[in-house]
């Protein structure tokens, strides 16, 4: 994964109308994180106002100047109409992580994670991960004590950059075709991941967990995960779990092992567990088949505990131990 790659993309996701400060602190946290072995791209960032109105009407009615922008199939992914958002004035930013070959995009919550919105605070950023309530983990702003409504009025922030630039500037340099991959256009359009999106919606439905479809892999959705792990153990084994959303000496004492030609809804939490660990095994089908088994022993290897192919209590312990 190169560096300059990331850069790359970036700047194309991130678009024309970002504060130039906001956009050099932006480039400068991938190039601190990439020192580190972690890469980082930045999804999306100034966003227009029509573009705003898109994405407050997934799963609403909604029109903005007299132009529809309901699309009724899709989860909510925001609360801000047009203007209510840091983007809408190119001073926020949104990120993911790249896989170490940069085809796949992680979404998961981990150490890495945290540490680029680390390094973003270094640079002046607010993480929306700190926030108290609604959590935004992808997103970093930098709004200077305005308030939206203060930049609706035309009010901007004046910023200045935390770090020495480098005197060599970066060029836009146009993507190659290769590089106009999926991964630079559809978390831009379509915040999170789509499987992690429907591990929330069958959690919600299943399980009523109650969580935000937002593609993303926080501790709630690990939490809603072994709620219904609990759930499930209850219902099919008999045991008499506490339904707390929390791994525990219990809950492991109770586990059953999940190997090949199981099917079912611990088979699904199984690969629901392993999807969000970011070992793919394409569909969540709830048979444990070959790409299950494969999937299962990448991680066991990973974790360095026995390559048994079995989902047991050592497998789960490290699937959902904190
Ligand atoms: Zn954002």
């Amino acid at each position: 994964m190169e560096l300059q790659t990331l850069l790359d993309r970036s700047i194309k996701n991130m678009g024309s109308g970002m504060n130039s400060v906001v956009k050099a602190s932006a480039l400068e946290m991938i190039k601190r994180a990439y020192k580190e072995g972690i890469y980082v791209q930045i999804s999306a960032g100034y966003r227009s106002m029509e573009e705003q109105a898109a994405l407050y009407g997934q799963g609403r009615f909604y029109s903005y100047k007299g132009k529809s922008y309901s699309s009724m199939s899709k989860p909510k992914v925001t609360k801000a109409l047009p203007g209510q958002s840091f983007h809408n004035y190119g001073v926020a930013i949104d990120y993911f992580l790249v896989s170490d070959d940069g085809k796949t995009a992680l979404w998961t919550i981990n150490t890495k994670w945290k540490r680029v919105a680390a390094i973003g605070k270094e640079l002046g950023f607010k993480w929306g991960g700190d926030w108290t309530g609604f959590k935004d983990y992808p997103h970093l702003e930098m709004t200077g004590g305005l308030t939206y409504s203060q930049m609706m009025a035309g009010k901007r922030p004046s910023l200045s950059l935390k770090f020495k630039p480098e005197t060599e500037t970066i060029v836009m340099v146009p993507p190659k075709t290769e590089v106009a991959s999926e991964i630079t256009k559809e978390p831009s359009k379509n915040k999170g991941d789509e499987t992690i999106r429907s591990i929330q919606k069958t959690l919600n439905s299943r399980y009523d967990a109650g969580l935000i479809v937002d593609g993303y892999n926080g501790p709630k959705t690990k939490a809603a995960l072994i709620q219904a792990l609990q759930t499930e153990l209850n219902k099919q084994f008999g045991k008499k779990l506490v339904v707390d959303g929390k791994w525990g000496a219990k809950t492991k004492a109770a586990i059953v092992t999940v190997k090949k030609g199981a099917k079912g809804n611990l088979t699904w939490i199984l690969q629901a567990a392993l999807f969000l660990e970011g070992f793919n095994l394409g569909s969540l089908d709830s048979d444990f088949g070959k790409n299950t088994e494969s999937a299962l022993s990448k991680f066991q290897k990973a974790k360095k505990i026995t390559a048994d192919k079995k989902a047991g209590k050592a497998t789960f312990t490290e699937l959902f131990a904190a």
